[in-house]
């Protein structure tokens, strides 16, 4: 009897993002506008299955966690007339339902997008070009897809809202030979397989999001980004912000160069992740900046305030994988008249 065997390259590659929670993460889900495309009725399923779809990564890595692990996560809804003034401060993830991608926004995946910015995770769920229509009879309320055959809108949001989780998590695409043929066939080998990338291949593979599941290898790559433990214990409320009292700086007919440096706390240092300040203007306008941090945790920023500088109260905000280390008000004036 012959035994064949065929030689099989499966080369694998997971990546990584460069954001990471440390502590308990809370996310923030936004019910959705009113809008004539999602029916009424939906809202709170729909704001149900976005809980369902966090617990379906947090109650396995709860459950093979050790004893003594974090995997423990806070979850808010944010009603309609409370957006508006929510204190967002809190979210590590905020996710929004919209209508569309926003004009010019990269990046985005079938039904979803993630980005990280100032420190902040951003989910948005797109429902536009689906439509969900409603049929109620005497016993039920069914939706469905307005525009495609396929009455899984829901389902496929999940799917979609379970890979931009993922994202939010610190996964990157998992990218492997094998990926097409898993498609109209089973479950591809991972939830974080590049979605727009399968779409754009020139095989033109369809993907039907409902095929996406959690798979063990995506649990087994948050593990091995967190460690055994979770998160981190470290609580939010434990993480102090350095409140420093406002400085003032007076112009003087030059450019004033004011240092600000310190150290990334030992158990919150990660190689090769930048620190975040964030300007916040008088007008309440804010600009961003990279700062790299050395292999000790140490960083030097320069705020550079040119003689030109609008005077007013400015205030630099220090954040390190999305916690504020510090913030330090400045009021800078001028004596010209
Ligand atoms: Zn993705």
């Amino acid at each position: 009897m012959v035994h064949q065997s065929y030689a099989k390259t499966n080369n694998i590659q997971y990546d990584t993002l460069p954001n990471k929670f440390s502590g308990t993460p809370s996310f923030c889900a936004k019910e959705p506008p009113a809008d004539p495309n999602i029916p009424e009725s939906l809202i709170p399923i729909l704001m149900k299955r976005t809980k369902s779809s966090l617990d379906a990564w947090i109650g396995p890595l709860k459950s093979s966690g050790k004893r003594d692990s974090n995997w423990d996560v806070n979850y808010y809804t944010i009603p309609r007339d409370q957006q508006e003034k929510y204190d967002y401060t809190k979210c590590d993830v905020v996710i929004s339902f919209l209508k569309s991608p926003p004009k010019g926004q990269n990046n985005v995946e079938i039904l979803g997008l993630h980005y990280f910015r100032d420190g902040k995770n951003y989910i948005e769920i797109y429902y536009q070009g689906y439509g969900i229509c409603e049929t109620r009879t005497d016993v039920a309320t069914y939706w469905y897809s307005c525009q495609q055959d396929s009455p899984k809108l829901i389902v496929a949001m999940e799917a979609i809202l379970r890979h931009e989780l993922g994202h939010s998590m610190g996964l990157g695409h998992y990218v492997s030979d094998e990926v097409l043929y898993h498609f109209g066939s089973g479950h591809p080998s991972s939830i974080m397989v590049p979605i727009l990338d399968v779409i754009n291949s020139p095989t033109h593979v369809p993907i039907d999001p409902e095929l996406l599941e959690i798979m063990p290898v995506d649990l087994d790559k948050i593990r091995q980004i967190y460690g055994n433990g979770g998160w981190g214990n470290q609580k939010k409320s434990e993480l102090i912000t350095q409140q420093s009292e406002t400085k003032t700086i007076q112009l003087k007919g030059k450019t004033i160069i004011e240092k600000i440096s310190g150290a990334i706390p030992k158990n919150m240092y990660k190689k090769d992740q930048r620190l975040d300040v964030v300007l916040t203007k008088p007008d309440g306008n804010t600009k961003s900046y990279k700062v790299a941090v050395s292999s000790t945790g140490k960083y030097t920023y320069s705020f550079i305030i040119p003689d030109s500088m609008t005077p007013g109260k400015y205030s630099i905000t220090l954040k390190y994988t999305g916690d504020e280390l510090r913030k330090i008000p400045y009021e800078i004036i001028s004596l010209r008249k």
